[in-house]
C-alpha cells in the first residue's frame, strides 16, 4: 500500500508535499520520496526509511520549483528496495516523467514482458514502471491524453499522480479501488490519497478525483479533465474503511471514524459479549470500533493496552521474523486494569494471526480472566491482488482453520467476526460498489496469471 500526494502552483510545493507526507505516512513506511518540478528541471530526494528522516532541510532546499509530488511506500508488488522507491523519474528525449503509484495492476508482468521484448529496459522490479514506459511511448498530444493512452489495457488498482513536463496528472482506474481526493490551497490545486493530508497542508477538500477521471493541472493553474468509460460498477476497497485510512479522513466521500464507529456498532449487535467487564481496542486501528461497540453494548471503554508510538505499524515488516519480535515492543498491557476480569478485545482484522496470539498472551499473562475478542472485519481468506499486502492464502489464518479453530490457536475464550453483510451495510454508501474478495472470494477481475509474479521482486 502507499500513500501519495501532489501539488500545483505553490511556491513551497516541495515543502508542503513533505508535510503532506507525514500524514500518509501510515499509508507506507518502507520509503518515501518527494520529486519537483520547474521549467523543464526535475529535482528529486527518494530514500529508505521514515518522512521524518529523510528530508533535511538542506536536501528539501534542491527541491525547487511550484509543482512537487511525493509518495510512501509499503510494497505489496516489487520488493522494498531503493530502486523501486518512488515517485519514480525518468528522463528521456521527450523530457521527463514522474509517477507515484497507490495500487497494484495485475496484469503488470504480461505488459512488462510485452514492452521488453520490444527493447524497453527497466530499472526497477515495481509493478508501476511499465506505465511510465507506456507513457513515453504515448502518442497523444497533452499529458491527460498520453495518460488515457497508457493505461489502455492496464487492470488492476491504481491511483496516481504523474508530471509530464510542467503538467501534474492525477488519475484513478475506473472501479476506483483506491482513493485520491482534490483539493485548493490558495490558487495552488492540491491531490492525496486521504483528506488528512490536505487537511495538514491546509488546503480545503474539493471533491475526489471520480473513478476513471484523469485530473490535469497545467503550469498556468488551467485544469482538464478527462472521463474514461466508466466501469459497470465501482470496487472501493472496504479495507481502507476496516483498517488502512486514518480515522480522522474521509476516503470514498465517506468519514473513516464514523465507518469504523458503525463496524463496530454492528459488531456488537452480531456478536454481543454478556457478562463482560469492559471493552478495550487494540490502539490504534481499532479505536474507533471499539468506541462503537462500547457505545452499543454499554460497555465502559478502558484503556486497557497501551501501544508504543515509537514502533512502526507490526503488519508493515516484510518479514515474519521482523513481525514477531515487534508484538511486545509495540504492546504494553495495564495490569491494574486488567487483573480478574472478563474482557473484550477489539482488532480490525486477523491476517496471519501472529499479532493477534501475542497479544492475547500478554492480556491474559497481565491477570485477565476471560479475554473475548471481537473483529470489525469477516475472516481474511483470500489474498488482495489490489494493493493490500496479504499476499499468499497458507500464512491467513482463517484460510486454514474455522472460526472455533482460530479462537483455539488465538487462545481466546470466545471469538465474533462481524458478517460480510454486516460490515458492507455499516460503511458510507454500502452495501453495493465495494471490492470484498479478501473476505468473500468473489475477486472482481480475474486473478493474475501468476500471482506470484505481482512480487516482481
Ligand atoms: P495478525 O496478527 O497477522 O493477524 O495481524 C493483525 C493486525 O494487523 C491487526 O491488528 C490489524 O490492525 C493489522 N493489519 C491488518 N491488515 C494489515 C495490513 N494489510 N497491513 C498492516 N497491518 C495490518
Amino acid at each position: 500500500m502507499c500513500g501519495i500526494f501532489g501539488i500545483s502552483g505553490h511556491p513551497d510545493a516541495a515543502a508542503l508535499a513533505h508535510l503532506g507526507l507525514y500524514s500518509l505516512q501510515h499509508r507506507g513506511q518502507e520509503s518515501a520520496g518527494i520529486v519537483s518540478a520547474h521549467q523543464g528541471e526535475v529535482h528529486a530526494i527518494r530514500a529508505m526509511g521514515l518522512v521524518s528522516d529523510q528530508f533535511s532541510p538542506e536536501k528539501m532546499r534542491t527541491l525547487v520549483g511550484p509543482l512537487a509530488m511525493g509518495h510512501t511506500r509499503y510494497s505489496t508488488a516489487g520488493s522494498s528496495t531503493i530502486e523501486n522507491a518512488q515517485p519514480a523519474l525518468v528522463r528521456f528525449k521527450g523530457g521527463h516523467i514522474v509517477l507515484a503509484h497507490n495500487g497494484n495492476l495485475t496484469n503488470a508482468p504480461e505488459i512488462r514482458d510485452g514492452l521488453e521484448a520490444e527493447g524497453s529496459i527497466f530499472s526497477s522490479t515495481m509493478d508501476s514502471e511499465v506505465i511510465v514506459h507506456r507513457l513515453a511511448k504515448a502518442r497523444a498530444e497533452k499529458p491527460e491524453e498520453k495518460l488515457a493512452e497508457a493505461l489502455e489495457g492496464v487492470e488492476g488498482a491504481y491511483s496516481l499522480l504523474v508530471i509530464v513536463g510542467d503538467t501534474l496528472v492525477a488519475a484513478r482506474d475506473p472501479f476506483g479501488w483506491r482513493p485520491l481526493v482534490m483539493g485548493r490551497l490558495n490558487g495552488a490545486l492540491v491531490f492525496a490519497s486521504e483528506t488528512c493530508a490536505l487537511d495538514i497542508v491546509g488546503a480545503t477538500v474539493e471533491r475526489e478525483v471520480r473513478p476513471g477521471e484523469i485530473v490535469a493541472v497545467a503550469a498556468d493553474g488551467a485544469v482538464r479533465t478527462l472521463q474514461r468509460t466508466p466501469a459497470p460498477e465501482l470496487h472501493r476497497c472496504v479495507f481502507e474503511y476496516v483498517y488502512f485510512a486514518r480515522p480522522d479522513s474521509r476516503v470514498f466521500g465517506g468519514s473513516v471514524d464514523r465507518a469504523r464507529r458503525a463496524l463496530g456498532r454492528r459488531l456488537a449487535q452480531e456478536h454481543p459479549a454478556p457478562g463482560a467487564d469492559f471493552v478495550f481496542s487494540v490502539p490504534d486501528s481499532s479505536n474507533s470500533a471499539a468506541l462503537g461497540f462500547a457505545e452499543e453494548s454499554g460497555l465502559p471503554l478502558e484503556l486497557a493496552l497501551i501501544r508504543n508510538h515509537y514502533v512502526g505499524r507490526t503488519f508493515i515488516q516484510p518479514t515474519q521474523s521482523g513481525r514477531d519480535a515487534k508484538v511486545k515492543v509495540k504492546y504494553n498491557p495495564v495490569r491494574e486494569i486488567l487483573e480478574g476480569k472478563s474482557v473484550v478485545m477489539v482488532d480490525d482484522s486477523i491476517v496471519r494471526g501472529t499479532t493477534t496470539r501475542g497479544l492475547v498472551a500478554l492480556i491474559r499473562a497481565a491477570g485477565a480472566r476471560e479475554v473475548h475478542m471481537r473483529v470489525s472485519s469477516p475472516p481474511i481468506t483470500g489474498p488482495c491482488y489490489y494493493g493490500i499486502d496479504t499476499p499468499d492464502r497458507g500464512q491467513l489464518i482463517a484460510a486454514r482453520h474455522s472460526v472455533e479453530g482460530i479462537a483455539k490457536e488465538i487462545g481466546v475464550d470466545s471469538l465474533g467476526y462481524i458478517s460480510l453483510d454486516g460490515m458492507l451495510g455499516a460503511v458510507p454508501d454500502g452495501p453495493e460498489g465495494f471490492c470484498h474478495a479478501c473476505f468473500s472470494g468473489k475477486y472482481p477481475t480475474k486473478p493474475p496469471t501468476v500471482p506470484e509474479k505481482l512480487r516482481l521482486g
